[in-house]
């Protein structure tokens, strides 16, 4: 008879990309670490067509697990960002003037990554079977660790049936993500609006795909679920059209490559991120401790940002303390918590700012954008918290 593996250390459940990087993080610790397994994807469940913002910290991480896709058209360097505001305002990011090597990166400086989701998880997926050393556990089995951590998005059933309150603000938009050929290539470039003329309060993100080379872009588009539910309903051509004249032509002519989708956008955060129960302590990570709005693409940058914090905790702990202890649980909150208040409070004040309407408005937000162009090291610091530096 087959004697059973020992309890792990840690169980991780969620394994999205956040619970399959922490696994991966801390069974190079050495920690016996247990990781639910896949929940089954419905069949004709449509692919993720989310393509993230990823800074140079999580590629350090990534890297650091063996998930970085290493080709360039999978992992597009964006050498340069465009923020378009009201009245013409511009404001203008380079990966030359702000985007040393702070991270010891071979290659060209840039700004950010930008990678697609399912990319991420295959990359991931392929890391895991080449570590015995994390179990995969099959669902509604909870192995008894010491040490639960909760990496189950949003949603968090866990989360919820141990009573910890998910403060949770809605904004009144949805970010409508799709992809879109374009006449011109991107030239590397990540270009956002915030429209205002006939448009309550949109932002517009087009994200450059497919490498140096490429001439794909995947769109981010906040508005209000009304217009979220129109511009799904367009015929695809229709849809470019109006994309297209919404970004000024920038890129010329667009063709819509993918299904169109669309997220409900808040701001939430958890009471509390760590505390015991009955069957041990528990931590939260990810979007389970916290979502912000996609304005500014740090949710997963936030989430690998908990990863790479609580692998150091539990690395650097005394020798005489456990993995569960609660000292520790509350230095890793402690620190999370403070790390993403400046974006979190930054991102809810600029999204405000750019739904309300009127002309005092458009003229403040544009001298505010102008203001920002010409204040070099404003700028510069905006550029380092984009980067997660
Ligand atoms: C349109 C859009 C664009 C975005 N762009 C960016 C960007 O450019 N850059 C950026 O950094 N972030 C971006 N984000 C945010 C990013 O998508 C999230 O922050 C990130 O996906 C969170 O990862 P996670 O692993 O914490 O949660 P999730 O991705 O939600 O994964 C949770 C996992 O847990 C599993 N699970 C759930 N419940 C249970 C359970 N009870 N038991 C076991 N498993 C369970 C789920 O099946 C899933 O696999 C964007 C978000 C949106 C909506």
């Amino acid at each position: 008879m087959a004697t059973p593996s020992p309890a792990p250390d840690i169980f991780i459940s969620g394994d999205g990309i956040v619970g399959r990087s922490l696994a991966l993080l801390l069974a190079r610790e050495k920690l016996r670490v247990g990781l639910s397994a896949s929940q089954p994807v419905p069949p004709g469940a449509p692919t993720d067509i989310r393509a993230y913002a990823l800074t140079p910290a999580s590629r350090a991480l990534l890297e650091s697990i063996r998930a970085w896709p290493e080709d360039e058209t999978l992992a597009t360097p964006v050498l340069a960002m465009q923020v378009h505001g009201d009245e013409g305002s511009e404001l203008n990011f380079s990966a030359a003037l702000h985007g040393p090597n702070r991270h010891g990166m071979q290659g060209t400086p840039a700004l950010n990554w930008i990678v697609d989701a399912t990319v991420l998880e295959d990359g991931l997926a392929t890391a895991l079977r080449y570590q015995p050393q994390i179990e995969r556990v099959g669902s509604g089995h909870t192995p008894a660790a010491p040490l639960t951590v909760i990496c189950e998005g949003r949603g968090s059933a866990t989360r919820a049936a141990l009573g910890v309150d998910y403060d949770m603000a809605p904004y009144t938009q949805h970010a409508l993500a799709a992809r879109v050929r374009c006449e011109r290539p991107h030239g590397q470039v990540a270009r956002q609006w915030f429209l205002h003329d006939e448009t309550a309060g949109e932002v517009l993100a087009l994200l450059p795909l497919g490498g140096p080379q490429g001439d794909t872009v995947a769109v981010v588009w906040s508005v209000s679920p009304q217009r979220a539910a129109q511009l799904q309903a367009l015929a695809p051509e229709a849809y470019a059209e109006v994309l297209a004249t919404a970004c000024g032509h920038a890129l010329g002519a667009m063709q819509l490559v993918s299904e169109r989708r669309a997220w409900p956008l808040v701001r939430a955060q958890a009471r509390h991120w760590s505390g015991s129960a009955a069957q041990g302590a528990w931590v939260l990570a990810g979007d389970a401790a916290h979502a912000v709005h996609p304005l500014a693409g740090q949710g997963l940058n936030l989430g690998l940002a908990d990863v790479a914090e609580l692998a150091r905790v539990l690395r650097e702990r005394e020798d005489w303390r456990g993995v569960a202890d609660p000292k520790l649980l509350r230095r890793y909150e402690r620190a999370r918590k403070a790390g993403m208040l400046p974006l979190d409070l930054g991102m809810d004040a600029l999204q405000r700012l750019y739904t309300r309407e009127g002309p005092f408005w458009n003229r403040l937000r544009a001298w505010g954008l102008r203001g920002v162009e010409h204040s070099g090291w404003l700028k510069h610091w905006l550029a380092r918290q984009a980067m997660g530096a």
